[in-house]
This record gives structure tokens, sequence and C-alpha cells, in this order.
């Protein structure tokens, strides 16, 4: 394969990490973004990290020129947060937060990339979503509201651009264990696991290799669509 170029958001650790080092064995030259690269416990010759804080303007702002040296062939919006509470007692800070970067911070990358590949009549777009944004969720209303959204963005931005040669996608995981799901107890964890029919919580490299399908060529006639991997658990 000919070196492709991916940036992958919040590529130190998670499910981020895992799409990383999955593009990484199969060629791909990647750039992953961190809020603070010194934080990469990863080296390989085709990795370049950079900081990028979604939530700040001047770091986005800077990150334009980062774009246009590397020249993507593929974005994957992976950065994502969680500020759960109960939607009467969700302050609106917990709610602005989780739009901001999940969903205002993927639309404005997304913005920054798009441009090289309009000029180059090709380009993958994926954004990691949610489960919950197709099924809701207690606790979660700023989240699922910002991964439902997700939907909507996608499918206006692959309406507009599939003449082009650049597809856009969703990939909604379920249950996955990282960081973010390692905030659950183990109760918690056991009572989603019942309700898995695969009788596992994922791994990233269940969400990785969604990416790697959808970044390829064979996967040129999807676009506006919604990869679910979630073990079974919403036939969606
Ligand atoms: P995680 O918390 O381990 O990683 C999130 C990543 O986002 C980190 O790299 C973090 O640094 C980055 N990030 C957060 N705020 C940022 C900011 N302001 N600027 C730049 N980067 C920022 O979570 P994860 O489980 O690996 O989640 C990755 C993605 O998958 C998220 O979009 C999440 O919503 C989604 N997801 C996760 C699960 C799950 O079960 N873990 C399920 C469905 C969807």
């Amino acid at each position: 394969m000919e070196h492709k170029k991916v940036i992958v958001t919040g590529g130190n650790r998670g499910i981020g990490k895992g799409i990383v080092l999955s593009l990484l064995d199969q060629g791909y030259l990647v750039l992953a973004t961190s809020r603070d690269s010194k934080k990469f416990d990863m080296s390989h010759q085709n990795l370049e990290v950079t900081n990028l804080d979604v939530c700040d303007q001047a770091s986005i702002d800077d990150f334009q020129q980062i774009v246009n040296d590397f020249d993507p062939d593929i974005l994957i919006n992976n950065a994502g947060i969680t500020a759960d509470n109960l939607f009467l007692r969700m302050k609106d800070e917990e709610w602005e937060n989780v739009i901001n970067v999940n969903l205002t911070a993927s639309m404005r990358l997304t913005r920054q990339v798009i441009k090289g590949m309009l000029k180059r009549k090709s380009g993958r777009i994926i954004f990691i979503s949610s489960i919950v944004g197709f099924t809701g969720n207690p606790g979660q209303a700023n989240y699922s509201a910002s991964k439902s959204a997700l939907s909507g963005l996608t499918k206006s931005i692959a309406l507009e651009v599939a003449a082009r040669g650049i597809t856009c996608n969703l990939i909604a995981p379920g249950f996955i264990s990282t960081p973010m799901t390692d905030k659950l107890t183990d109760e918690q964890k056991n009572k989603i696991i019942v309700k898995i029919p695969a009788n596992r919580l994922g791994n990233s490299e269940d969400i990785s290799n969604g990416c790697i399908y959808l970044a390829s060529d064979e996967a040129s006639f999807i676009t506006g669509t919604t990869l679910h991997i979630n073990g079974g658990m919403s036939m969606i």
C-alpha cells in the first residue's frame, strides 16, 4: 500500500491509541494529536504527534497550518469526553463542554481537512460516535445528544462531498474497555455485560478494525452510514 496519511485526534490512549497502532501496522503515516504530546508512550518511524486541545480556539487555529503541511487523506475524529449527570441536575457547563469537544470540535477539524481532500478529489472522514447516540442513556443527555448530532453532520457532509471522492461515516462503538469506561465500577460493568450478546466488553481493536475498513479503498462506495460495533447489544 502507498503510505496514506491519517490524522487521529485523542490518539494517546484508549480507542484512539488502538486506532493509531492498527493504522501504523497497516503502513499508514499517522499524525496523532493529544492535549499533551509529551505524554505519548509510543514511538514509530511513521508516527508524528502534535499538541491539540480541541476546546481551545487558538489551538485549533494553529492546527490549520499543521493540517496543510501534513495534507491528510483520512481524518478520524476520535477525541471525546463525558460529563455525566441526571438531566435535571445537568449544569450548562457540563452540557457545553461535551457538545464543544464531541460535536463542535469535530466539525471544525473536519472543515480544516476537507479543503485539501476536495482539491485531491479523495478522502475519508470518520467520526467516532457511540451506541448511546442511537439509544439514549440515563445520565448522558449531553453525551447522547452530542453523538446523535454527529449523525446529521455526517450525512450532510457525505451528501456535499460524495461526488468528489470523499466518504464520511460514523463508527458507533458499544461499551469498550478504555480509561473512559474504567470509571465504571465492576458492578456497573457486569450489569452492562449481561446485555451484550457477545458476553464481553469490546476492545480498542474491535473499533480500529472498523476504521481500517472504512479508510480502505474497498469502502469507497460506503458513505453517510454508521458502522455499529457493539457485540450485538443494539441491532440498529
Ligand atoms: P478516553 O477518555 O480513553 O480517550 C479520549 C481521548 O480524547 C483522549 O485521548 C483525550 O486526551 C482526548 N480528549 C479529550 N478532550 C480533549 C480535548 N479537549 N482536546 C483534545 N483531545 C481531547 O476515551 P475512549 O473510550 O478511548 O473514547 C474515544 C472515543 O470513543 C470518544 O469519542 C468516545 O466518546 C467514544 N466512545 C467510547 C466508548 C467506550 O466504551 N469507551 C463507547 C462509545 C464511544
